[in-house]
């Protein structure tokens, strides 16, 4: 994710900090985060604001990048992403992405 310092997470990218759901609770989203919106802890540069904190979802920590989700850019991320919300969805359909956490 944008807030790793894995060199092969693409700067400014922050694609999977905007497209999956979070199911649990995080600062500024005690709900969780809906598929599609940016993470409040998403800063403007595509950092993670709560990176290396506890407050950060386990999740997070979770996705790693990859060639096959990362693509070669932000557009084929957000696309790849959002298809594997889709598909994970408990009770998939159209408009209805679920979580993945
Ligand atoms: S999709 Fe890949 S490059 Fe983009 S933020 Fe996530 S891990 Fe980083
Ligand atoms: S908590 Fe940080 S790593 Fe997790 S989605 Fe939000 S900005 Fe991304």
């Amino acid at each position: 994710m944008s807030c790793r310092s894995d060199l092969s997470c693409r700067a400014g990218c922050g694609a999977c900090c905007i497209a999956p759901s979070i199911a649990s609770p995080l600062p500024g989203m005690p709900a969780g985060k809906p598929a599609g919106m940016p993470c409040a802890q998403l800063l403007p540069d595509m950092r993670c604001a709560v990176f290396g904190s506890p407050d950060r979802p386990a999740f997070c920590g979770g996705l790693k990048p990859s060639a096959e989700m990362c693509g070669d850019s932000r557009e084929a991320a957000l696309h790849w992403l959002t298809r594997l919300e889709i598909l994970t969805a408990p009770q998939a359909g159209p408009g209805r992405p679920g979580p993945l956490a």
